[in-house]
């Protein structure tokens, strides 16, 4: 096999595919900057794993995978000492780590985030917001734009976008939320967030007034459009579908049931966002594969039923990751609502609710692959290639294939992570 990894004209097509690299910092980097090779590891691809197999980064891109017997002479070599070679994890619902939350609305606390979750091997990251004033959400949109102008390798996990998450939830679904910071859809106040233009994935409860209008601005501005923290029926489902709506956050944590739908009209009872996401195969959703949210079986039937296109891992994190034990604002550093972390799992205090995980998904990943009979290449890619196509990035991001943006994990047998590439660039592990 010869040593065609470093044709400029593939590497010219690579950068300018990827809109939102930092051309500043890629500027210094050229074609003559040596290669980056990973080797010696088993290279897991989105359908099949390829062993003993490289991948080649250029210019902050990926130029090359497959196997290989000679590596190309001045590169870099990183030795993944039999482990495996995996594409970044991609993010799409996670409120913050590290002691941040996203909605602290500061670059500092979104940054701080970012950097956790990279060491946990997220590298493309959709902060997410929760209930709170529209200063609040203001400010944390503000925060992403600022840090996904300037994101290098040091800033950890790249911002692709903001997940607007909260605050319009159903009044019976809120959760571990503020209450006080929840509302019905206000058009003025949504559009003012669309116009950042950083929001990528939009979530609204079904039935509340004036979803649909939202699920409609949402499409026309090219969101990944969800409906969560939500009681909503069938029928309503179907209206949302109607108006873009595709995907339903955290399956089984805050969403309609049989059960519910049946305390909120009697009887006949009714189909629920269960039913509604099952039977309809452009829907897609999430699961916390945490071991503390859903039993094993859980996430076999999501797995079975939905396949690893349609079903995500996510973290769905709060600000305890990485953090010991102890009482942690869910939101805003000033009024979010309190939780409790045992260092397992975030829980409402003095109560059995859960209140979202305390994990990175390099958990998430490790936990779904002893739990299901998924196998790694489906695993790998409901962290990875999944999200990063429901989100609209899969161009960009979100596996090993040339053209893309050279994010590459290596993690031990045990899938561990042991060294972070963002963009051909390592990250650091160490914590600050
Ligand atoms: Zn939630
Ligand atoms: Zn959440």
């Amino acid at each position: 096999m010869n040593t065609d990894w470093s044709e400029p004209a593939e590497l010219s097509v690579c950068i300018g595919a990827h809109l939102w690299l930092n051309f500043r910092s890629q500027m210094k980097r050229t074609s003559r900057e040596p290669a980056v090779v990973f080797h010696n590891g088993t290279v897991v691809l989105p359908d099949k794993l390829l062993p003993d197999a490289v991948v080649v980064c250029e210019g902050g891109c990926i130029t090359r995978v497959g196997r290989t017997r000679k590596l190309p002479q001045g590169a870099t070599l990183v030795d993944a000492k039999g482990g495996y070679i995996a594409p970044g994890f991609v993010d799409i619902h996670v409120h913050g780590g590290d002691g941040a939350d996203f909605m602290d609305g500061t670059v500092a606390a979104v940054r701080t985030a970012c950097r956790a979750h990279a060491r946990h091997g997220t590298t493309t990251i959709f902060p997410t917001t929760t209930t709170g004033s529209p200063e609040q959400l203001g400010a944390m949109l503000a925060a992403c734009v600022e840090l996904q102008r300037g994101g290098t390798a040091a800033d950890g996990a790249r911002v692709a976008g903001v997940h607007f998450y909260g605050p319009y939830f159903a009044p019976d679904k809120v959760g571990c939320h503020s209450q006080a910071g929840r509302r019905d859809p206000d058009a003025r106040e949504y559009r003012r967030h669309f116009d950042t233009g950083i929001i990528r994935i939009a979530t609204c409860a079904a039935e509340l007034p004036g979803a649909e209008a939202f699920y409609r601005e949402a499409t026309r501005r090219g969101c990944l459009v969800t409906c969560g923290h939500s009681n909503a029926t069938w029928s309503e489902m179907a209206r949302a579908f109607r108006a873009g709506m595709r995907h339903v956050d955290h399956f089984w944590c805050a969403m309609s049931s049989v059960a519910s739908l049946r305390q909120r009209f009697g009887t006949p009872m009714q189909a629920s966002m269960e039913q509604f996401v099952l039977a309809n195969a452009e829907m897609s959703t999430e699961v916390i594969a945490d071991g503390c949210h859903l039993a094993p079986e859980l996430l076999e039937f999501a797995y079975r039923q939905l396949g690893p296109r349609r079903l995500c891992l996510v973290t769905d994190a709060n600000r305890a990751l990485d953090m010991p034990p102890g009482r942690y604002r869910f939101g805003c550093a000033s009024d979010g609502e309190w939780i409790e972390s045992d260092g397992r799992v975030g829980f409402v205090p003095g109560g059995g609710a859960l209140a979202s995980s305390v994990v990175g998904l390099d958990t998430m990943v490790r936990h779904m692959k002893s739990a299901t009979t998924a196998s790694l290449p489906e695993v790998i890619r409901m962290a990875s290639l999944t999200p990063a196509d429901r989100a609209g990035v899969a161009e960009e991001v979100g596996s090993l294939a040339p053209g893309k943006r050279a994010d590459v994990l290596v993690l031990n047998q045990r899938l561990r992570v042991k060294r972070v590439f963002l963009a051909g660039e390592e990250v650091s592990l160490a914590t600050d």
